[in-house]
């Protein structure tokens, strides 16, 4: 176990790169080969587009990095945080444990915070008005959005005295897994349900995507299910039930272009249908 604290204390941005991409090229290609919906959609363009909101994404989180570095040496050196309260336990308990709280708060309660508060919002829709969900979707982000996440990351690491190894384990296993959750696959029913009592599954999340309400606020998880179904915010819909994106903005010019993406936060907010 040494060696991920080893590999994780250094990792060279290269390698992170290759994670991202790597992740990428591997779900586009069992999108090709077991897809979960037929788009008739122009794939490359789609993906380009999303690809512009992941790059904002890592350029957002390279220029703030040095905020996160202070926060969890600051808390280590000072030994402040859960950590530090709790008794010795074997290594892979604590990894466990520290991987989970920093889903529920750099994750589940950012994004679940964002379904709540109408100017955060504005910026998490861009997310959801995608309306063909695919592998590129994952980091689709307002960079307005990629700072709100930031800052719950560096709380997730206060609250819980991470050491900034563990943040760099769970920031690459959280790009892959989202990348996992949102690719156009379909895997038998019966495998995604027994993922999803312990990881976010494809069919768990693109529940999260479709087009209206309730279901757009369900399912905020990102790599542990647990915390939706203990927070009662975990709901299913069948497969062939779905339409992806959020019915406020399903116009191709609202959801397909880039400058009407990036000035939505600051254009008039519109109250999204529910179904009762
Ligand atoms: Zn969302």
């Amino acid at each position: 176990m040494e060696f991920l604290i080893d590999y994780f204390s250094s990792i060279p941005s290269s390698h992170r790169s290759a994670i991202l991409v790597g992740g990428l090229a591997f779900f586009w290609m069992i999108e090709s080969a077991i897809p979960l919906f037929r788009f008739r959609y122009e794939k490359w363009k789609h993906a380009a587009l999303n690809i512009f909101f992941t790059l904002t994404t890592v350029l957002v989180n390279l220029s703030l990095a040095f905020i996160l570095l202070l926060a969890a040496d600051w808390a280590v050196g000072n030994e402040f945080g859960l950590f530090f309260l709790m008794p010795e336990m074997p290594f892979w308990l604590y990894l466990l444990f520290g991987l989970m709280i920093m889903d529920l708060i750099s994750a589940w309660f950012a994004h679940w915070i964002q379904h709540r508060v109408r100017w955060m919002w504005k910026f998490h829709l861009i997310h959801h008005t995608d309306t063909h969900i695919d592998t590129t979707s994952a980091n689709r982000h307002h960079p307005g959005e990629s700072v709100i996440r930031f800052f719950f990351t560096v709380l997730a690491v206060l609250v819980l005295g991470a050491p900034m190894w563990m943040v760099l384990l769970y920031q690459s296993l959280s790009v892959v897994l989202s990348q996992f959750n949102h690719a156009n696959i379909s895997l038998p029913l019966w495998l995604d349900r027994a993922i999803s009592w312990f990881i976010i599954s494809p069919d768990m999340h693109k529940v999260h995507h479709h087009y209206v309400l309730p279901y757009t606020d369900s399912n905020y998880g990102n790599i542990f299910s647990i915390w939706d179904r203990l927070f009662g915010t975990f709901m299913t819909l069948d497969r062939d039930k779905l339409i992806y994106g959020v019915d406020t903005h399903m116009k191709e010019e609202e959801h397909s272009d880039v400058v009407n993406l990036l000035k939505i936060p600051f254009q008039e907010y519109r109250k999204p249908t529910r179904l009762e």
